[in-house]
């Protein structure tokens, strides 16, 4: 669910004017426990395995103890909610609680569930385990499969409850609250320009685009305005490169509001997103958005665009000139189809380029709707066709991955056979061998991915106390594109029940 977004409703009192962000301490747990830590993650930022388990690493990580030296602060940003102006919104559960450097590189290290900001509004700034397991796992999961994001350093529960869903089915619901430990170079958002933009105040607004091309993009130089320009490009390229990760994989963001839009184009904020299993351009996860399916899979190239232009727009009263940021603006989904295109063929196994490829990919498309087929499993099975094969022997290596196996004939069986034996022929064409090509379809094609019911079995455990099935997915999801026999059944089409699939964004 989303929170209230009328800025004017909700905020009048807390608005904090002339400011980036708060001081805020954490608010002290009453009995955290760690659940789960990113041994990678931890050594990333300096922090040895055996430092995992002591007791100074569960009160910091947990927000119990505030290190030396440091200031923990929230930070103060506003954004498009679903196509409108939100107005203020800032971090109201999450705490940047110290800056590190290690290994020539610096890490924000922030406590997402600990407690209320100045930014809080009417809610508790507390998170609930089921929706940190999410975002803990997920995160994780996307790093490896090479789909730019904050990492997850560690999941703890805080020992206290947390009341949801009051509003929603009437029912107040009290579940364990959850606290865990993200890492990025900054959590500067798109949302934290418009904030200033919108509020006239072009200090500040010019002090944090400097601060933030001087301390992320360092390798833009020139005079301001260009320099502006340019940051703008780079945020707009590296924004392009994400979506085109998400398309890859099938991941859906489900609230790509401006204000969870990362400067570092890193994926950012895990609430209702989703795995497309059965391969949909208009599913989307987020139960609140139904209606317009704003963010349906095959719409989030346009919606970053969308964001973008919000982005321009709030960087404009620094620039003064409409037609470099619109030229950007314009290359952006004319780049996005070009590299669309490339990242497709590379997942059907084709590295050479012919005139009919376009048709190919289009075709593919429109027969992967015909009946419910599943996206990981059809493409991950279509690396073991063989040149030579026949149209029937190609088909049964997919077979499987139809979710009504007894819709497939006449029509749908037709418009399959149609299209192999297009590909088919096309792969004659292709110069690497059946199994360089496989290798090479492998690396674009994931095996295994987090999908909802994975997700959920691994929270139903969780809440009674078990966490072995955290682990067993942690680890899984580190390797998504080798084979794994000992987790075969992980490469499954989701189950029935799971079908409808809900997400949580709080
Ligand atoms: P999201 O859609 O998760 O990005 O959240 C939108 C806004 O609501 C952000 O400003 C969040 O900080 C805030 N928010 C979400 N959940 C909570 C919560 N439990 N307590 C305080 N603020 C929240
Ligand atoms: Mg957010
Ligand atoms: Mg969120």
């Amino acid at each position: 669910a989303e929170m209230p977004a009328d800025p004017d409703l909700t905020n009048e009192i807390r608005q904090v004017k002339n400011t980036v962000f708060s001081y805020v301490d954490p608010t002290k747990p009453s009995a955290p426990k760690l659940i789960h830590a990113s041994e990678e993650v931890a050594a990333m930022v300096g922090i040895s395995k055996d430092e995992i388990q002591s007791e100074a690493f569960l009160n910091v990580f947990s927000g119990n103890e505030i290190l030396p030296e440091t200031r923990p602060f929230a930070m103060c940003y506003a954004g498009h909610q679903f196509g409108n102006w939100a107005g203020q919104l800032g971090d109201g559960r999450a705490i940047n609680f110290t800056e590190v450097e290690h290994d020539n590189a610096f890490f924000m290290l922030q406590l997402k569930g600990a407690g209320k900001t100045p930014y809080s509004r009417t809610a508790d700034g507390l998170a609930v385990l089921r929706s940190s397991i999410r975002e803990y796992l997920c995160a994780e999961a996307m790093h490896y499969l090479g789909v730019p994001t904050t990492r997850s350093l560690s999941l703890m529960l805080s020992g206290d409850q947390v009341l949801r869903d009051v509003l929603y089915n009437g029912n107040p619901a009290y579940e364990k609250g959850a606290i865990v430990c993200r890492v990025a170079p900054s959590f500067i958002r798109f949302g934290s320009f418009e904030m200033l933009s919108a509020r006239n105040e072009l200090r500040n607004l010019k002090n944090l685009v400097e601060f933030t091309i001087q301390n992320y993009y360092p390798e833009i130089k020139g005079d301001p305005k260009e320099q502006y320009i340019q940051f703008f490009k780079a945020v707009a390229d590296k924004t392009r490169e994400m979506i085109l990760h998400w398309q890859r994989v099938g991941f859906v963001h489900g609230v790509m509001n401006t204000d969870n839009m990362s400067i570092h184009g890193i994926t950012i904020d895990y609430g209702p997103y989703g795995w497309l299993e059965n391969y949909d351009p208009d599913w989307t996860p987020n139960t609140t958005d139904n209606q317009n399916k704003r963010y349906r899979f095959g719409n989030q190239p346009q919606v970053a665009q969308w964001n973008l232009y919000q982005l321009a727009n709030a960087l404009y009263p620094l620039i003064n000139e409409a037609e470099p940021l619109e030229k950007i603006l314009e290359s952006f989904i004319n780049d996005f189809e070009e590299n669309y295109k490339n990242m497709f063929l590379s997942k059907l196994g084709i590295f050479t380029s012919s005139e009919i490829d376009g048709k190919i990919i289009q075709g593919i498309e429109e027969i992967l709707q015909l009946s419910e087929t599943d996206m990981t499993i059809f493409f991950r099975n279509l690396s073991q066709i063989k040149k030579d094969d026949s149209v029937e022997m190609a088909f049964e290596k997919i077979e499987y991955s139809f979710y009504k196996p007894e819709e497939i004939k006449e029509n749908t069986l037709s418009a399959w056979q149609k299209w192999f034996s297009v590909y088919l022929k096309r792969l004659q064409s292709e110069t690497l061998s059946d199994e360089e090509r496989a290798a090479k379809m492998n690396q674009v094609n994931p095996k295994y991915v987090l999908r909802n019911y994975m997700a959920q079995l691994s929270i139903d455990a969780a809440d009674k106390g078990d966490y072995s099935i955290i682990e067993e997915l942690f680890e899984l999801l580190k390797k998504p594109y080798d084979e794994q026999p000992e987790s075969e059944k992980w490469f499954a089409k989701r189950p029935d029940w799971a079908r409808t699939k809900v997400g949580c964004s709080m």
